[in-house]
């Protein structure tokens, strides 16, 4: 249960975290030179992840916070493919020599939009392009309702193990608040033939806080999750944010759960998957005790980024598409959001850089301070500052910010460790915001609220 004094942080707008600075930080108008001279210091030897963003979807899920669009016929889709191949392309040339992709992930919007030759010849570019290891993980983001065999079989036949299935809820009455049909058969039918193509690492995604939502309901979608056999859950609160996602305005929010509820919500659905044998982790994920994420976990090497909680551990990641992110060392570039700006950019020939942000080595100090909190919930400063090189002292400044959150119960301060206990575990990110160097810049209207 939410205690009364928690409100106060579990009310105000904080990050999600899934990177520091976070991308409300990123400066408009990034120098596409210094993206060029990042993506040509590579390390050598280490290995790289590749992010594909498919902007495009079916129907629109009103709760959706993601970039995407209806794009009302294929042609759109086949325009944007021509650009994806050519934006490879022009990743490949200007990328200096590493040790290859282990990681390919592919995200949108829905990427089984694609048609299934479409999605073969993208992922035999991807490849040849970019080295892609005969063991990396590739995982695709599947809307169930979009899955067709032959898209399967494309996958499969590309190299796919992992398959991340949007679930969210299975009350026919809480699809319909939310514009998302989606009977329980289907699901099943998509799983199943999922594994019978040999993509067996599955993970759901399940909703809380969503309009019309019970308890009942979310507690029925974990237990219809274990009887599947899931591998990995992950479990999202609905971010009411109709100012940055306008479609969410289709969404009554007089029928939205308040707090007290929200919270009970998340906490019943985890009860219920722990009940099942999935070990609980980080902020908002789930996995079977045997599953990496969970292994990944429990020995320390648990990561995070902007794909959320992972086993991946490289420093590369090259984001491509539309409004998609990369990840260097230095720092963070995204492409631009809108198609146009983003179409004209890759047509000109350089990288489509939109916006960045170089990182500063103490930007760096923090984020691993967040990230360990986030995945661990737990961070000891001294070790941060030893493995980062800062002075021993470096992160202290926290420890006074997290001062009356620890008075309230939220985390506990030994020495100079921060601990967030277990019954706190979804105000994680308020003592991770303990952190933040940015967090005096105004929130209200940049990030969703904590719980
Ligand atoms: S939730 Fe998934 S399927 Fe629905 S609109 Fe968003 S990206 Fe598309």
């Amino acid at each position: 249960m939410i205690e009364p004094r928690w409100t106060r942080w579990a009310t105000a707008p904080v990050p999600r975290y899934t990177s520091y600075p976070t991308a409300a930080e990123f400066q408009d108008r990034f120098p596409r030179a210094t993206l060029e001279r990042w993506a040509s210091a590579l390390d050598r030897e280490a290995p790289i992840s590749v992010y594909v963003h498919i902007p495009f979807c079916e129907t629109l899920c009103w709760y959706c916070g993601c970039h995407t669009s209806v794009p009302n016929g294929y042609d759109r889709v086949a325009r944007y493919l021509t650009r994806l191949h050519q934006e490879i392309d022009l990743w490949a040339k200007r990328l200096a020599p590493h040790g290859g992709a282990r990681h390919v992930h592919f995200g949108g919007g829905s990427p089984n939009m694609l048609a299934a030759d479409d999605f073969f010849a993208l992922m035999e570019h991807l490849r040849e392009a970019f080295a892609v290891h005969e063991e990396s993980e590739i995982a695709v983001e599947l809307d169930p309702r979009s899955l067709t065999d032959e898209k399967i079989a494309a996958m499969a036949a590309s190299g796919v193990t992992r398959a991340s299935v949007g679930v969210q809820t299975l009350s026919p009455r809480v699809q319909e608040a939310i514009n998302r049909l989606q009977p329980r058969d289907m699901i099943e039918k998509a799983l199943g033939d999922l594994r019978a193509a040999g993509i067996d690492a599955i993970n759901f995604d399940l909703m809380y806080g969503l309009p019309h939502q019970s308890e009942a309901d979310i507690i029925e979608a974990a237990d219809f999750t274990a009887d599947l056999r899931v591998d990995r859950v992950a479990v999202f609160g609905y971010a009411h944010v109709p100012w940055f996602a306008k479609h969410q305005a289709a969404i009554d929010a007089s029928a939205l759960p308040g707090l007290k509820a929200r919270f009970a919500q998340a906490e019943a659905c985890a009860a219920a998957l722990e009940a099942r044998g999935y070990a609980r982790i980080g902020l908002d994920h789930f996995a079977k005790p045997v599953d990496p994420l969970a292994r990944a976990a429990a020995d320390g090497t648990l990561r995070r980024n902007f794909q959320g909680y992972t086993t991946d551990p490289c420093q590369t990641i090259i984001g491509i598409g539309n409004s998609a992110i990369s990840t260097f060392r230095e720092g963070f570039a995204q492409a631009a959001k809108d198609m146009r700006e983003w179409t004209d950019a890759v047509e000109a020939g350089g990288l489509p850089v939109a916006r960045g942000r170089a990182i500063s080595d103490d930007d760096r100090l923090r984020a691993r301070a967040i990230e360990a909190l986030m995945c661990n919930l737990e961070v000891d400063l001294e070790t941060v500052c030893a493995e980062m090189g800062a002075p021993a002292h470096g992160l202290d400044e926290a420890l006074t910010r997290a001062r009356p959150m620890a008075e309230a119960g939220l985390c506990e301060i030994s020495g100079r460790v921060i601990t967030v206990p277990e019954a706190a575990r979804m105000l994680v990110r308020p003592v991770a915001a303990a952190f933040d160097a940015y967090r005096d810049a105004p929130q209200e209207g940049r990030h969703a609220r904590a719980v």
